[in-house]
């Protein structure tokens, strides 16, 4: 068996591989050095390539397992299920060596938030769940742990779900689909059929939540075979998850349930309201109490670099809205303030149309400021959009933002691009802005 990629997910296939008493091959593009602290923890008797993928090592296994990170159209992969070695995701892999239910999310954008609520919810009821997936511990740890658990709460990418066969969630969430990744895959339509893989296996016993207002995941919905569960922020629904004057409210099997005063919810945002809807209606699939519910939902606020809140001075609130790597996220962001916005934003193209964009910045923002590789192909899409002024770096666009923005306005950094031309990734870039605001005090 070849494991691709070593990092924390490859070594936890390989360990698991391993101690099932397969012979197993490791390769990863990076060198010795790279991966010097994975290297270390592989039982020795694993064999390891470093420093490219040897096409033999390729066609000569008899199954690959993929990291979550790594496509599956780069030659190698191509080539191996050309000469017809199956080719499967650590997600699969996983599963067939699980009984725990799993609750998997996937979207193009709130993955990360939404299961870490869903986490939470269960926790305080008292359920043993894992949360894992494509964030944080791997799914194959998961299984070499052997815990007792209620549930998994599995965070999906759509790289994961093409090298899917069998895996079936009991529970599928599907957020939302937009435009990304498209310097990955060769159109939107295959992106979306990725994400749509999340379904195929289940059965009229399992339940796919769909947000009814996302019009892709509408699309989609017809073929799913399993019982659908829709969740609305913007409508009214005879059965679903969905907002009543101003309550978040359910409608399941003919009975409407109020759940939380949607004054009282902490995470900032439209798109965080769509994450918790869809959250609640895991939570009301699992039993969870309403007040159970409501007590998680008024306490939860968030995760860092995701439309967090950093300070406010002299009257101007600050936004890292860092991990916003696309044109959806950015639009939702947009969406959720009030307050006139200057707009950070700009970094690594991922090969997108920024044009979309240009309708809500009309609308919406009050001075753009660009940043990156991407800011000339960014300002060229949004023609007739002034001011635009460009920045050499974050610390500079934060100091020019500030300089301009009155009392009561928000400086907010959703970026709509990746964040490798400049920085680490998009962690190290929120970081940045917030000390970059941090100095503003000085
Ligand atoms: P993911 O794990 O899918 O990348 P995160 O929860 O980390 O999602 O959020 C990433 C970014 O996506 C946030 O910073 C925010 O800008 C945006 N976002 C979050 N939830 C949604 C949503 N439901 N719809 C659109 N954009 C969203």
């Amino acid at each position: 068996m070849t494991v691709v990629g070593l990092a924390r997910t490859g070594l936890a296939v390989a360990k698991l591989l391993w101690t099932k008493g397969a012979k197993v091959t490791v390769t990863d593009s990076r060198t010795e050095a790279e991966v010097f602290q994975y290297l270390n923890e592989l039982p020795p008797q694993v064999d390891v390539r470093l420093g490219g993928h040897p096409p033999e090592v390729f066609t000569a296994a008899d199954t690959i397992i993929t990291s979550p990170g790594v496509p599956f159209n780069i030659p190698p992969i191509l080539q191996a299920q050309e000469a017809g070695v199956r080719v499967i995701s650590e997600l699969e892999l996983a599963y067939r060596l699980t009984n725990v239910p799993i609750i998997a999310i996937t979207g193009t954008n709130g993955k990360t938030t939404t299961t870490t609520l869903i986490g939470n919810l269960l926790n305080k009821a008292g359920k043993q769940v894992f949360v894992g997936g494509n964030i944080g511990v791997p799914l194959a740890e998961e299984v070499l742990s052997a815990s007792k658990r209620d549930f998994w709460v599995a965070e999906v990418s759509s790289f994961q779900l093409e090298g899917i066969s069998l895996f079936r969630p009991s529970i599928a969430v599907l957020l939302n689909i937009s435009p990304d990744h498209l310097d990955r895959y060769a159109s939107f339509d295959d992106y979306v059929a990725a994400k749509a893989k999340l379904f195929v296996n289940q059965t009229p016993q399992d339940t796919a939540i769909i947000n009814a207002d996302d019009e892709v995941a509408r699309r989609i919905a017809p073929e799913i075979r399993a019982h659908k569960l829709f969740f609305s922020r913007k409508q009214s629904l005879d059965e679903g998850i969905m907002l009543d004057g101003d309550w978040v409210v359910s409608r399941l099997s003919g009975r409407q349930t109020q759940i939380c005063p949607v004054n009282e919810i902490k995470l900032l945002g439209l798109h965080n309201l769509e994450n918790i809807l869809a959250a609640v209606a895991v939570a009301c699939l699992c039993g969870l109490k309403a007040k159970t519910i409501r007590q998680e939902l008024s306490r939860f606020s968030g995760l860092e670099h995701r439309s967090e809140p950093v300070a406010e001075i002299n009257g101007v609130r600050f936004i890292n809205d860092s991990k916003a790597t696309n044109v959806g996220a950015v639009i939702k962001s947009l969406e959720s303030f009030e307050a006139p916005l200057t707009l950070i934003a700009g970094g690594k193209d991922k090969g997108g149309d920024y044009s979309p964009l240009a309708d809500i910045i009309k609308r919406k923002v009050k001075r753009l400021i660009l940043i990156g590789q991407a800011r000339d192909k960014i300002a060229r899409a949004l023609p007739g959009f002034e001011p635009i002024q460009l920045a050499d770096s974050l610390q500079a666009a934060v100091e020019m933002a500030f300089s301009q923005a009155e009392p009561g306005e928000i400086v907010l950094l959703s970026p709509a691009c990746a964040s490798f031309d400049m920085f680490d990734n998009f962690e190290q870039r929120g970081q940045v802005f917030k000390q970059a605001v941090k100095e503003l005090c000085h």
